[in-house]
This record gives C-alpha cells, sequence and structure tokens, in this order.
C-alpha cells in the first residue's frame, strides 16, 4: 500500500472528495432531525398555551352562569313581591295605601326589568365565550394532529438515522485517514468557515458549486488535468471536475 506522500493529486483529490460526500450526509441528517425536535416543541407550546385559553374561557363561562342564575332569583324574588303586593292590594283600606303599595309593585317590575336586561346581555356574552371556546377546542384537535405527524416523523428518523449516524461517522473516520494531512487541515479549516459545511465542491454549468461564481474555461481545463489541487479564486472552496464528482460516491455499508 503506498504512503500518504505517494498519493497522486487525483487520489488526493478522490480522498477528499469522499470524505466532504459522507460528511455532507451527516450534516444532512443533522439538519432534518435539527428541525424537527424544534417544530415538536412548538406544536406542545401551542398547545400548552390553547390549554390555558381554554381554562381561561371555562372560569369565565362559569362565572356568567352564576351571574345569570343571581340575576334569575333576583327576578324570581321580585315577581314574587309583586304577587304579594297585589294581593295585600286586595285588602287595602284607602287609597293612599293602595297608591304605596302600588309604587312598591312598580319598583319591582323596574327590578324584573333591570334583571332580564342583565340575563340577556350575559347570554350574548355566554354565547360568545363558548363559540370562543369551541373554536379553541377545534384548534387544540388540528393542533394534536400536527404534532401526532410530527412525533412520528421525528422517532421514525430516529431510528432509521441512529444507525445510518453511526455507520456514517465510522466511514467518516475511515475516509479522513486517506486524506493528505495538509489537505485535511485545508478542508477542516474551509468546511468550518462555511454554515452548509461545504469545502469541496464540484463544478456545476461552468460555475463554482459553492459560491456559483464563473470560472474561466481555462482554470476549468487546469482542474480536469488533476495536475494540481485548485480552490476557487471567490470563495476558496476546493474545486473538482463533475466526472470526478460523479464518479466517488459514499460506499454502502
Ligand atoms: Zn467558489
Amino acid at each position: 500500500m503506498a504512503t500518504v506522500k505517494d498519493f497522486s493529486v487525483e487520489e488526493k483529490l478522490t480522498a477528499v472528495l469522499a470524505l466532504q460526500k459522507i460528511d455532507s450526509k451527516i450534516d444532512e441528517i443533522r439538519t432534518m432531525k435539527g428541525e424537527l425536535p424544534m417544530e415538536v416543541k412548538d406544536l406542545e407550546d401551542e398547545i400548552e398555551g390553547l390549554q390555558t385559553r381554554i381554562t381561561n374561557i371555562d372560569a369565565e363561562i362559569n362565572s356568567i352562569n352564576t351571574f345569570i342564575e343571581q340575576k334569575t332569583n333576583g327576578k324570581k324574588e321580585a315577581q314574587a313581591l309583586i304577587k304579594k303586593y297585589e294581593k295585600q292590594q286586595d285588602n287595602v283600606k284607602n287609597n293612599r295605601e293602595f297608591e304605596a303599595i302600588n309604587k312598591e309593585i312598580e319598583m319591582q317590575e323596574l327590578e324584573v326589568r333591570l334583571n332580564e336586561k342583565h340575563i340577556k346581555d350575559a347570554t350574548f356574552e355566554l354565547r360568545d365565550r363558548t363559540n370562543v371556546q369551541i373554536k379553541t377546542q377545534e384548534k387544540i384537535k388540528e393542533v394534536e394532529e400536527a404534532l401526532k405527524v410530527k412525533r412520528v416523523e421525528l422517532e421514525k428518523i430516529s431510528a432509521e438515522t441512529e444507525i445510518e449516524e453511526k455507520a456514517l461517522a465510522e466511514k467518516s473516520d475511515e475516509a479522513r485517514s486517506k486524506v493528505d494531512p495538509r489537505l485535511l487541515t485545508a478542508y477542516q479549516r474551509i468546511r468550518k468557515s462555511y454554515r452548509n459545511g461545504l469545502a469541496v465542491v464540484p463544478i456545476h454549468r461552468d460555475s463554482c458549486g459553492g459560491c456559483f461564481n464563473v470560472i474561466p474555461p481555462q482554470r476549468q481545463s487546469e482542474i480536469r488535468q488533476h495536475k494540481k489541487i485548485i480552490v476557487c479564486e471567490h470563495c476558496g472552496r476546493i474545486l473538482v471536475d463533475s466526472d470526478m464528482n460523479d464518479k466517488v460516491s459514499i460506499k454502502k455499508a
């Protein structure tokens, strides 16, 4: 087996490209998983918020019901008083006494109407609160459905990726050991400086696959020759031709 220093440029590029592909796959899995737990958490928080709203609405509905009960009792009491006064009117001795009782009756009639108005207003409010309650419950159901789907998705991905991630980590270690040390240092430095973790990129449509700047034909042909390692003059990423990019793939375990 050849030692590292005997490797040709083509072999060096192939090795670092293989490493990039494995690392990109690991990045991809992490990104995919990285968003799902957050999405699950967001939905859980949303449900919690909606449930708090339901609790508050329930309390409001209870207090409205109590209010209506009080006003209904008030109305009944006033109506009972009116009946009592009307009976008293049958036995009055004079007009003055009759008028005095009449005033009492009028007052109680006013009381009845006032209670009726309160009951009517509160009933409207009750209907409104009940509507909000129903809508909120529907919303909870909706979010719960979405949460269920996301949870299943996350569990599935976690189960699937656990094995894949482990296998890829091993492959990454193996691939890394085959990369020329100086090239590996460059690879790691470039990879760290870009959020998408791409340090080795193919030429795609005459452009750098990392920053999309056009690569002149002369430079493209140099890259294809594999005589030396060429980096993009705009972003500093290591460039490979698309043929090499197509040939190198992650080996199945
Ligand atoms: Zn570039």
